[in-house]
């Protein structure tokens, strides 16, 4: 996509920090990082959301998300582990090119994710897994 932020760093018209390459997936480091080592996987194949991604993209992407998480783990000597992974602009999609964030985790680092959670009013769950059944 001429205009795709993640397809001019795969092909090499922006430069990145770049952790891993090979012929489906590119990893680089987050340009902004919520805490240093904040990395990103994409997909080489563009696409906007994670349900238009092709299914061997995902999985060439999840194999080496698992590796890269290890490599960040042992060598930032990381305590955790964040995989974010965020699909439109109400969910907090930036740029329009799937990607996983990787955001290594320790102690005190000042990052906590908004996750007000609540329980579910009277007959809302049954209703809400008819719902996704039926689509699936
Ligand atoms: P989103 O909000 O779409 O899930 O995340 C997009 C991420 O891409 C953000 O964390 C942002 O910092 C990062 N980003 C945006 N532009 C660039 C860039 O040009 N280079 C790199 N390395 N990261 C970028
Ligand atoms: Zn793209």
């Amino acid at each position: 996509m001429a205009d795709c932020i993640f397809c001019m760093i795969i092909d090499g018209r922006i430069p990145s920090a770049k952790i891993y390459e090979d012929a489906r997936v590119l990893v680089f480091l987050d340009i902004n990082p919520v805490v240093p080592g904040h990395t990103l996987v994409v997909p080489k194949t563009h696409c906007r959301m994670l349900w238009d991604a092709p299914t061997e993209a995902l999985e060439a992407c999840s194999a080496v998300l698992k590796r890269v998480a290890a490599a960040l783990m042992t060598g930032l000597a990381a305590e955790g582990l964040n995989v974010v992974q965020n699909n439109g602009a109400v969910a907090g999609q930036e740029i329009e090119h799937v990607h996983f964030h990787l955001i290594p985790r320790y102690r005190g680092d000042g990052f906590k994710v908004p996750w007000p959670a609540r329980p579910y009013p009277e007959g809302a769950l049954e209703r809400t897994l008819a719902k996704i059944k039926a689509a699936l």
